[in-house]
């Protein structure tokens, strides 16, 4: 196995862990999560994006949060994304929202994820803009793509979107489906554990399933969120609509807050779209876990951290 997936498969697996929980969730923020967090709250989180944006960077904002287990967390989850709306236009943000189903009450409830979610793309389109539902582990990804098509429906492409991850084996197909309904799509790699059975295990197929499935999205004129780190993926991305004519109204590119900030200067500087992904929140966690176990270096950082003052 390669260094880099053994190294996500163990920071997963020890991240998973009580005691390293609570050690993390106590500590994490002196210890380097800011660097990935925007803030514990929605006021810090638009300091931060207001920033960004005068910098010409368009901004989605997440209150992070998943698999709450009570259907009032899940009411609270929805009220906060409303609130988010709320502030994009008291502060006049650059930025939309991005969500995660399962904060919403999935694995409590379909229906009740369901209305929480109508709630929040009702409320994006009162204000004239839009949501993005995140993809999480394999398990749910069925019964999120069946969620997102009835809110895509009633309010519109225009309002909603959704995200596809290339390392599973199904996404090409997904991709060629939700394309028939002008789906808005962010294209990603994909951040959990998952097994050979679902995923592609080499990093070489899901680069290359990456290319491929942006590339068939895109020539179909759909909009598509470039969402990756990658160099390698976004000079594919920059030979593709280049030579296919595709126009800047039709594709972004996306990358997380406090990661390659300096790429993401660059592209604003050549003329592309350019969001950040900026969370926030006090379930901070689980998405902290994921950045370091993408990155072994990102894991160095914060260790480096609990050695200074
Ligand atoms: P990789 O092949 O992982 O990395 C390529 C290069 O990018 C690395 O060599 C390194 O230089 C740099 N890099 C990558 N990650 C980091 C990091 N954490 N810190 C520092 N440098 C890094 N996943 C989901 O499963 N569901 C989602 O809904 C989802 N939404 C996302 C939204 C956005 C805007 C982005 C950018 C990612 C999202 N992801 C989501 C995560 C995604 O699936 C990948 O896990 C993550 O983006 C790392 O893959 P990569 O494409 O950047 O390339």
């Amino acid at each position: 196995m390669a260094f880099d997936q053994l190294w996500r498969k163990t920071v997963l697996t020890v991240a998973a862990n009580k005691v390293v929980t609570n050690f993390v969730s106590n500590y994490g923020m002196r210890l380097g999560a800011k660097r990935f967090i925007a803030g514990e709250s929605l006021e810090q989180a638009a300091e931060v994006v207001k920033k960004l944006n005068n910098e010409g960077l368009l901004v989605t904002i997440d209150h992070v949060g998943e698999s709450v287990t009570t259907k009032t967390e899940a009411i609270e989850a929805a009220d906060e994304a409303i609130r988010i709306f709320d502030i994009i236009d008291k502060y006049k943000l650059n930025a939309n929202v991005s969500i995660k189903l399962t904060q919403l009450g999935l694995k409590i409830d379909p229906e009740l994820c369901y209305d929480n979610l109508d709630r929040i793309v009702e409320t994006a389109k009162k204000y004239n803009n839009f949501v993005r539902i995140d993809i999480e582990d394999s398990p749910v990804v069925q019964i999120t793509i069946d969620l997102f098509k009835r809110v895509l429906k009633k309010y519109g492409k225009e309002h909603v979107g959704l995200v596809l991850q290339s390392y599973l084996y199904r996404t090409e197909n997904d991709v060629r489906e939700l394309g028939k309904l002008g789906a808005s799509l962010r294209i990603v790699k994909g951040a959990y554990k998952e097994p050979e059975s679902v995923a592609f295990p080499l990093k070489k197929d899901v680069d290359e399933n990456f290319n491929k499935i942006v590339a068939i999205h895109l020539k179909s004129g759909n909009f598509t969120a470039i969402a990756s780190h990658d160099e390698k993926i976004i000079e594919e991305t920059k030979r593709f609509v280049k030579e296919n004519n595709i126009s800047n109204d039709l594709f972004e590119f996306q990358m997380l807050y406090g990661v390659r900030s300096g790429l993401q200067r660059q592209l604003v500087k050549e003329g592309y779209k350019m969001r950040v992904y900026v969370p926030y929140g006090k379930e901070w966690y689980p998405y902290f876990s994921r950045r370091i176990a993408e990155r072994p270096a990102n894991g160095l950082l914060i260790l480096k951290s609990l050695f200074k003052s």
